[in-house]
């Protein structure tokens, strides 16, 4: 009943936040959308809908920004914006002051447009991310299926997320094993984990990554499909919440590849998920679809999907190892 009441409340705050960001609402004269300045710099742009990223390309240019974040991916440098990304009506916009912030973000412009000439206080950090990062052999990743014991975590109709993450973590452990990454299960079995004893784990093993494995509930049975949850606060550094970025974009992309199941997309940690606020490597959050929805607990109970599930995370962490 709260839950339910709580949802009206969310989704009323999210209709009036759509209003906000209508035409002939707000004021936009501080923020540029990327499609115009890609446009005047000459370059392209697109928007990518799995990850949410607006994405600005040219000749030794690449900008990546994200909805409702403050990090900008600006070729190979992670840059802190003055303000989140914004996205409006299907165009991601930053700050103009970001421009001025960072003004080498762009090629010297030999076109329109000059670009403003006083360089401004930098009041952000810029942090450098690694040029290269190893092959994944080797790679230590902490794989966390959620709740256990005495938490079964949400259930529906027999479909019982303890007993499902459990299974698919498992068998997702031997295909990492299977591309050279280590493993260390935060249980193996049907018992209770501490939350803080998983978000520590990471560190208490030397491990490289973090991901942990759900499934979702809903008061409302239409809602269905996976999505991935990263790492997003800033205070433990931009280069933290870049990395979780990659890693939660490669997962998202891999099951997208995999399941014949709805993609929602790669999401900041709004929930203030301890496991992942926590941590100390790059970390993840996987919910890999809804109890509550017919037809993915359906797939949910079976082990074909389980095992493409498996099979897909395993993936996913490779080619974050594999690229950048
Ligand atoms: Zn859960």
């Amino acid at each position: 009943m709260n839950r339910i009441r709580m949802t009206m409340a969310l989704l009323s705050l999210a209709v009036l936040a759509g209003c906000a960001t209508g035409p002939g609402g707000e004021d936009f004269s501080g923020e540029i959308s990327l499609p115009s300045l890609a446009r005047d710099h000459g370059m392209d742009y697109h928007f990518d809908p799995v990850a949410r990223q607006g994405i600005v390309t040219g000749p030794g240019t690449e900008l990546v920004a994200t909805p409702g974040n403050r990090v900008l991916l600006a070729n190979n440098r992670t840059l802190v914006m003055d303000s989140p990304a914004r996205l409006v009506q299907g165009e991601v916009w930053i700050t103009k002051r970001t421009l001025q912030l960072y003004p080498g973000i762009f090629p010297p412009a030999d076109a329109a447009a000059p670009a403003p000439r006083k360089p401004a206080p930098r009041t952000e950090v810029a942090v450098r991310t690694e040029p290269r990062r190893p092959s994944p052999a080797g790679r230590l990743l902490v794989l966390d299926a959620g709740h256990g014991g005495k938490d079964p975590g949400c259930s529906a109709q027999g479909a019982i997320e303890k007993e499902i993450v459990l299974d698919i973590c498992r068998r997702a452990e031997k295909h990492l094993a299977g591309r050279g990454i280590r493993v260390v299960l935060t249980r193996d079995e049907d018992f209770f984990v501490e939350l803080d004893d998983r978000a520590d784990a990471a560190q208490r093993s030397g491990a490289d990554l973090f991901m942990s494995v759900h499934a979702n509930a809903n008061p409302s049975s239409g809602i269905r499909g996976f999505e991935t949850y990263y790492k997003s606060n800033l205070d433990d550094g931009a280069k933290l919440v870049t990395e979780s970025t990659r890693l939660a974009r490669a997962i998202q992309e891999a099951l997208d590849r995999a399941l014949d199941l709805p993609g929602r997309g790669i999401k900041e940690n709004r929930r203030e998920l301890r496991v992942l606020k926590k941590n100390t490597v790059p970390a993840v959050l996987v919910e890999v679809g809804f109890v509550t929805n017919r037809e993915d607990r359906a797939l949910l109970l079976t082990p074909d999907f389980r095992e493409s599930v498996a099979r897909a995370l395993a993936e996913g962490v490779e080619s974050y190892c594999g690229t950048r």
